[in-house]
């Protein structure tokens, strides 16, 4: 168990925001094929969200407008609150796939679930995290416009979206 939490935590680009997220795909072990999907590219997907959130929280207090800092913008402040939410369910949802694969319970669901919420969470706080940067977001130096681009393949590889859902709805029509 330690070992899955801890490379959840560990896949975080918070920790180095110039860290390219290809990177850690290069550096993922390689073990068996539903292990890479949730715990690999789900948790990559939430290492890039949480990434883009740490970007944007600390642009948000620094950037100023109207006299005073976006973040004391409600509608900026509300972002921040959703973004926040919605990783620390994505994480919650890595956790669940992680403990059933120590506990050897099929985790072909919790594992479908994990990579389709994780990538898609991912995509929506990327774009956030670009909105939140105004022009800047758009612009390579700012970082953030990358973690949109990386966001969007873990929607796409080692599973498309579509075909999680697939199995989550096949798994769920089953029951
Ligand atoms: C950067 C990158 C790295 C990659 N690395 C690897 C790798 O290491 N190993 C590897 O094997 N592959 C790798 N791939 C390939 C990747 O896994 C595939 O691109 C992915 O699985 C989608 O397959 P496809 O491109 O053939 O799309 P398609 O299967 O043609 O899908 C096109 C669209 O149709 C949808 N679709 C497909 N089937 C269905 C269905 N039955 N019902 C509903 N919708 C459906 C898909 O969700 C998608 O939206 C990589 C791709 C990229 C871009």
């Amino acid at each position: 168990m330690v070992m899955f939490f801890k490379y959840i935590v560990q896949v975080n680009v918070l920790e180095n925001p110039f860290l390219d997220s290809t990177l850690i795909i290069v550096c993922q072990p390689k073990k068996e094929k539903q292990d890479k999907i949730f715990k690999s590219i789900a948790s990559q997907a939430l290492g890039i969200a949480s990434g883009a959130y740490e970007l944007a929280l600390q642009y948000s207090k620094e950037r100023k407008v109207f006299g005073k800092e976006i973040s004391k913008h409600q509608a900026i402040a509300f972002k921040l609150a959703d973004i926040a939410t919605e990783i620390e369910a994505a994480r919650h949802l890595c956790m669940k796939a992680a403990w059933d694969k120590d506990q050897h319970n099929n985790y072909d669901l919790s594992g479908a679930m994990a990579k389709l919420y994780a990538a898609e969470m991912a995509m929506r706080v990327t774009v956030e995290a670009v909105q939140i940067h105004g022009g800047y977001g758009f612009v390579k130096e700012y970082h953030v416009e990358r973690l949109m681009r990386d966001a969007k393949i873990t929607q796409i590889y080692e599973g498309t979206s579509e075909i999680q859902k697939i199995v989550i709805s096949r798994s769920v029509l089953r029951d």
